[in-house]
């Protein structure tokens, strides 16, 4: 079969730069090994990068998730108090 890939390593993809060729996955995508600007690391495949599915280790959703929840509770505790 005939199959090449294009080289990623050294990409920036959002807080994503890509370090290096992981693998290739069951739909035949080549994955990439790709350290965030948090520090975090993730495997994303080249598909997902360039279509901005993947750009970071996942830390952004957290983050904004935590961030939601502090000012949930912000805005409760505040009510209890009243
Ligand atoms: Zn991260």
């Amino acid at each position: 079969m005939f199959w090449t890939r294009k080289d990623e390593t050294g990409n920036r993809y959002g807080k994503l730069r890509v370090t290096a060729f992981a693998s290739v996955n069951k739909q035949g995508c080549a994955c990439w090994e790709c350290d965030c600007d948090c520090g975090g690391h993730t495997v994303a495949s080249g598909h997902d990068l360039r279509r901005g599915h993947t750009t970071t280790c996942g830390c952004a959703w957290t983050n904004a998730f935590v961030e939601v929840n502090r000012k949930k509770e912000e805005v409760s505790c505040q009510q209890q108090q009243q």
